[in-house]
């Protein structure tokens, strides 16, 4: 089992069918308790007012927008509710709009990754190995690794935040034969993150409070994909042994709240079983095969 991709449910009270029921207000209630810890930060950053406080509620803020984005990839799999009109409101409201993302571009991207899993087509290997190949590609040293963290933080993720822009939307010469690409009629998929953005700037804008929306990207553009990167790496990254492609650690509950929010800790068992809302899928982790820490598996990746 251990050397094996397959998870096989073993725990007999639970079955595939019983894990994959879809019950809304487990979603729900994470993606709302998100959106009040992200308007505790701003009141913080508000009532203190100065530089140094502002730092830390950008860096905190970003790991939010990150859980947001978790809670939203459960969304793309239709796991957020029963009925797929509530589960697409919902996870394009509470998680892709405000982030100016689309649910359809996300889901197109993210099932390419699922169904074409480290193949030529596999969005995520294209954007790891061709567009930024030298970031991505091991072997890499953990102090390399906490440069590019630093580095995000400062900003200098920028054109990799750009990159990803045009690995979601597929667009571009790398992705023409990217299958289920489309090419017309995207521009439809903005109507709502734009219609929020211009509704969220009036309330802003009414209530002298604008300079939110600034501090909102500057943490899109900085935090977020810091964490956005790290995360990454405790999924597919650098160099995974036994063969396998998924990597299966022991990570703090520090390290999930901030790194792998909301169960994405347990990707090896999201790949296997992409139906299970994110709620449900710790049943299904096999006990004792989580043992390397986050800090010794980014050790393995360098020379
Ligand atoms: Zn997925």
């Amino acid at each position: 089992m251990g050397y094996s991709e397959e998870v096989v449910i073993t725990d007999h009270r639970y079955s595939a069918k019983a894990l994959s029921r879809r019950v809304f207000y487990k979603w729900l209630f994470p993606a709302l308790t998100e959106w009040a810890a992200i308007i505790v930060l701003f009141w913080i950053g508000f009532t203190a007012n100065v530089w140094p406080v502002w730092v830390i509620v950008i860096f905190l803020l970003g790991s939010r927008q990150h859980a947001l984005g978790v809670l939203g990839h459960d969304g793309a799999h239709f796991t957020a509710a029963k009925s797929k009109r509530i589960n697409d409101a919902a996870s394009a409201l509470l998680c892709f709009w405000p982030m100016m993302t689309t649910l359809g571009d996300f889901r197109r991207f993210h099932y390419n990754h699922h169904r074409h899993f480290n193949s030529a087509h596999d969005p995520e290997v294209i954007f790891k190995s061709t567009m930024s190949g030298k970031q991505w590609q091991p072997p890499i040293t953990r102090r390399r690794i906490a440069m590019y963290f630093i580095g995000d933080l400062f900003g200098f993720g920028i054109l990799e935040v750009l990159k990803a822009r045009q690995v979601l939307t597929m667009s571009g010469l790398l992705f023409q034969n990217a299958p289920g690409r489309i090419t017309k009629g995207r521009w439809k998929n903005w109507i709502g993150p734009l219609a929020i953005l211009a509704f969220i700037v009036g309330v802003l804008y009414s209530s002298h409070l604008l300079v939110a929306l600034a501090i909102w990207y500057a943490a899109l553009l900085t935090s977020f994909w810091a964490f956005f990167r790290l995360r990454t790496w405790t999924e597919h990254g650098g160099i995974i042994e036994n063969g396998q492609t998924t990597h299966r650690l022991k990570l703090s509950w520090v390290e999930r709240i901030l790194i792998t929010p909301h169960e994405s800790w347990s990707h090896f068992e999201h790949h296997a079983h992409p139906g299970i809302p994110f709620w449900s899928r710790h049943k299904i982790c096999e006990k004792g095969v989580r043992t390397k820490s986050l800090w010794a598996t980014l050790g393995t990746f360098g020379e």
